[in-house]
Order: C-alpha cells, then sequence, then structure tokens
C-alpha cells in the first residue's frame, strides 16, 4: 500500500529523465501503464544467466533488488506529489487523471480531468490546484518538443 489516490500518473524514469513513465494506482497498488508496458531497469534475458543454479539465483535476485529499489523511488516521487503525477499523465496522454479515458474539449484538456470527474468539485478548486500543474506540465512538454 503506498496510500497514493486512485487514478493515472506519470514521472520521469529516475534513471533517465528523458523518459517517461506511466502508472495507474488502485486501492493503493501502483500498476505500470498500458499493463503490458514496461519501464524501469531492463528485464533479464534467458541466454544471459549464469549455467550454475545458485549464481543464477544470485543474479535474479540482485536484478528484483535493483527493480524493487527503482519502483519505490518511482513510488515515492508519485506519493511525494500526486498532484503534479496525475497532471503529468494528463498532459502527455491527454486523458483524464482520474479515469484513463481521451479527453476531446479544450476544457478538460487544460483542467486534466474529464467532465464527469470533476463533477463535485467546485470551479475556484480546480483552477487553483489542477490548471496551474497542468499548464506547467504542457510547458515543460513544448520546451522539450523544441529543443
Ligand atoms: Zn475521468
Amino acid at each position: 500500500m503506498t496510500g497514493i489516490p486512485d487514478g493515472y500518473y506519470a514521472t520521469p524514469d529516475p534513471d533517465n529523465a528523458d523518459t517517461m513513465t506511466y502508472w495507474r494506482a488502485r486501492t493503493g497498488h501502483v500498476e505500470r501503464w498500458p499493463a503490458k508496458a514496461w519501464y524501469g531497469p531492463a528485464r533479464l534475458l534467458k541466454r544471459d544467466a549464469p549455467a550454475d543454479r545458485d549464481s543464477k539465483v544470485t543474479w535474479m535476485r540482485a536484478w528484483s533488488d535493483q527493480y524493487r529499489a527503482w519502483l519505490q523511488r518511482v513510488t515515492d516521487t508519485i506519493a511525494a506529489d500526486p498532484q503534479t503525477g496525475r497532471a503529468t499523465f494528463a498532459a502527455f496522454t491527454v486523458r483524464c487523471c482520474d479515469c484513463g479515458r481521451a479527453l476531446t474539449d479544450t476544457k478538460s484538456k487544460t483542467l486534466g480531468i474529464g467532465p464527469e470527474c470533476r463533477r463535485g468539485y467546485d470551479e475556484a478548486f480546480l483552477a487553483s490546484t489542477l490548471t496551474p500543474a497542468v499548464a506547467k506540465a504542457h510547458a515543460a512538454q513544448a520546451r522539450k518538443a523544441t529543443s
């Protein structure tokens, strides 16, 4: 359990700032999004495995520890600032930060959240929290695209 609210998040790879990683949090668990995507340390290949059993177990454990540490850094980053993670997801995918559906209208894209998911939030709250975070993410994305 991470304490991260349910929703969709994007955060740069902690080992490679040029690569964005995408995640879905459900009931406190964070999983790769889409489900078959892979982020983080490259997976082991069978052909690289040491021949003897003990070395192979050590080799697999070392990778597993490395991956877990990497994933912990990702979830710590998201947990420290979930709103930026959600806004970044919306900016990079133009999808709702709450349900993950594609956003179509300009207002939803600006806010980073769809009309159904933002129902119940007042406009002042959305303008003061979501809009600056999404605008920042959009600006960073534009800077990256032109540089
Ligand atoms: Zn939504």
